[in-house]
């Protein structure tokens, strides 16, 4: 058998996440490939860097993106600010608060887990509790956008609380980035990573993070080496950071690199505010489409992702069946629920390049086709 060239199909991808990728943005990255030491590819790693800073509000030196994807990103905030023995308060209110926990756990350290139910946001009363019950706690992680059920926390009290208990924050903003309004400087976050190919809509691969001063003080005065050798940040930093030389310590994905840099120019043309309006306008334009179908949200309405809507399938409807159809007549990807939602919910992302009139008509028209 003789293999051939890939050739995948076209899709409109309004899932959890890849989200379409523009055409504007795979171009860049087919340009040529050059050295990941060349001058010119540092003066662009320079620019991915302030582009970063912008979409994150943020000055934070230590601002640059994770070679991998969003869940390295979130091992490169736990890695290097958990110690071996340390405690640590885990929010989960979905899938990836369960992530975190594992995160603390695999760096020796307890996470003590405050639960909200799924659907819901991190109900900041019980952060208090758990940070008055647990004084010698130095460290609280939350999910901003909680891509496993469509809620949004309110990330700037959360943080206030930590803070207000000495311990230092780390945020999930995978989904969150660019598609919902975040100020890490405003908000005073200490640490946050984030994905490529969600709102930002370049493909998966890449996980911006950024770091404050003041986690950055915490991981120079590490009793342990960081466990994990490629995601020290002391390490990694002498290949993204400063001026001058660069020592190398990977090889850095230059073309998925080039694909960023171009959906953080395009996020920067836009704006960052039209761009968080976009998809509160695209989402309140699908919610009237659906809600016409009969079709309800799992999240109470304040609590609501725009960039994505989880749905409730309608009564005796074969979940695996209308998706399977969508994408094999229609091209149309959307997201299974998971965990206890699984069979219960759709969830229909309007993220970045995605998040669009044109998407919202296909999306609609071919679902009430299928159903
Ligand atoms: C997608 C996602 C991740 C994981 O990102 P990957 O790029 O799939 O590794 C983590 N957290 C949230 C909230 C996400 O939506």
């Amino acid at each position: 058998m003789t293999i051939t060239s890939f050739q995948p199909p076209q899709r409109v991808l309004m899932g959890p996440g890849p989200s379409d990728v523009s055409e504007r943005v795979l171009q860049a990255m087919a340009r040529p490939t050059v050295g990941h030491l060349d001058p010119s590819f540092i003066g662009m790693m320079d620019e991915v860097k302030a582009l970063l800073q912008y979409v994150f509000q943020t000055k934070n030196e230590l601002t640059f993106a994770v070679s991998a994807p969003g869940s390295a990103g979130m091992e490169c905030c736990f890695a290097n600010l958990v110690e071996c023995g340390d405690k640590v308060i885990v929010c989960q209110n979905g899938v990836f608060g369960g992530r975190m926990k594992e995160n603390v756990e695999r760096c020796g350290a307890t996470a003590i887990m405050v639960e909200d139910s799924w659907g819901s946001a991190v109900d900041p009363q019980k952060l208090e509790e758990a940070l008055k019950a647990h004084p010698d706690a130095g460290l609280v992680a939350f999910v901003h956008a909680e891509t496993s059920t469509g809620a949004q926390s309110d990330a700037k009290t959360l943080v206030e609380l930590a803070h207000k208990y000495d311990c230092l924050t780390i945020v999930d903003a995978v989904t969150s980035l660019a598609g919902t309004p975040l100020k890490v400087d405003e908000w005073d976050i200490d640490a946050i990573y984030s994905g490529s190919q969600k709102c930002l809509s370049a493909p998966p691969g890449l996980s911006p993070v950024s770091f404050s001063e003041r986690a950055a003080e915490k991981i120079r005065n590490r009793k342990s080496r960081v466990q994990s050798w490629f995601l020290d940040l002391n390490l990694v930093m002498g290949y993204w950071g400063g001026e001058g030389k660069r020592a190398y310590h990977h090889t850095a994905p230059v073309n998925c690199l080039y694909g960023l840099h171009e959906s953080l120019v395009m996020v920067q043309e836009e704006g960052l505010e039209n761009s968080w309006a976009r998809h509160q306008h695209n989402h309140m334009a699908l919610r009237q489409g659906l809600e016409q179908m009969g079709i309800g949200f799992l999240v109470s309405e304040q609590d609501r992702l725009p960039q994505l809507n989880t749905v409730y399938i309608p009564d005796g409807v074969d979940d695996a069946e209308v998706r399977t159809r969508l994408l094999t007549e229609f091209d149309l990807e959307i997201g299974a629920g998971l965990g206890g939602l699984a069979g219960k919910v759709w969830r229909i992302g309007l993220m970045g390049h995605a998040s669009n009139q044109k998407n919202i008509d296909y999306c609609l028209n071919s679902l009430k086709a299928v159903l």
